[in-house]
């Protein structure tokens, strides 16, 4: 009986003790991410390096891939969806030039990876994804990590969220073939919105920035991100 209690104890520490290594390792994967794919290639807004070396972006994807979660590319999260290639992120979170007390809107929750990132910078976040399941997993997440200014709607983003708008900022995670009216009304006078636009073929991230009242248009990078669809599953 004593022997079965101290072999149980063992188990016990062997398995604490394995976590504690595993929480240093993906810290330690974190900081070289960070280092060597947002730093190293030139992503400087203080803000956006802070969040990222924060936000524990193995949570957001499914346990068998956890221990890919750090490196240098997109990941499945199910339901035939990627949750965006570290250095994406980065990209176009520092395009936005965010300050504390913004409102961001984000079309494709998706994981609620980049919903966290965004949170850790901004005041509020409103986040719409179209997959419920996806959505309701997102949204369980952020509210069990904490977050309390991530908002999250099941729907079709291409309609924007009307009720919050105006926006700062608005970034779009899934690529439409043009960019949707609603999201040009609801971006705020003076603010940014970068989004994916583009075929099967070739997509680029466009920067539009709102200037009395007109949009000035930026390419970005070309990139490859899922489609922008509607509740039919077809493409915009
Ligand atoms: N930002 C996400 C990655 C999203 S992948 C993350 O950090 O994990 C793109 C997401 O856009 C997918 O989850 C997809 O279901 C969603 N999507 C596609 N069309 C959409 C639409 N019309 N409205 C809202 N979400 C949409």
């Amino acid at each position: 009986m004593r022997k079965l209690k101290y072999i149980g104890l063992a188990v016990f520490f062997l398995l604490s003790c394995n976590y504690c290594v595993s929480q240093t390792e993906y810290k330690e994967l974190r900081e070289r991410m960070v280092e060597d794919q947002i730093i190293a290639r030139g992503i400087s807004d203080s803000r956006v390096i802070k969040a990222m070396k924060k936000v524990e972006r193995h949570l957001f994807v499914p346990e068998s891939a956890r221990r890919y979660a750090y490196r240098d590319g997109p990941l499945s999260i199910g339901e035939g969806q990627t949750i965006s290639q570290p250095y994406i992120v980065a990209c176009m979170t520092e395009s936005l030039e965010l300050k504390p007390g913004m409102k961001v809107l984000e079309i494709g929750t998706g994981s609620g990876y980049q919903a966290a990132i965004l949170a850790e910078i901004v005041a509020e976040v409103y986040t719409v994804e179209i997959v419920e399941k996806l959505g309701e997993r997102a949204k369980k997440l952020l509210v069990s990590l904490g977050y309390k200014n991530v908002h999250v709607k099941i729907g079709d983003g291409y309609e924007g969220w009307i009720e919050h708008a105006p926006y700062d900022a608005v970034i779009v995670t899934c690529a439409p073939n043009n960019i949707p009216g609603p999201l040009k009304e609801q971006l705020a006078e003076g603010g940014r919105m970068i989004i994916p636009v583009g075929g099967r073929g070739i997509q680029y991230l466009i920067l539009n920035r709102k200037k009395n009242g007109k949009i000035r248009q930026e390419n970005i990078l070309p990139v490859m991100f899922v489609p922008m669809v509607n509740e039919k599953g077809e493409r915009y």
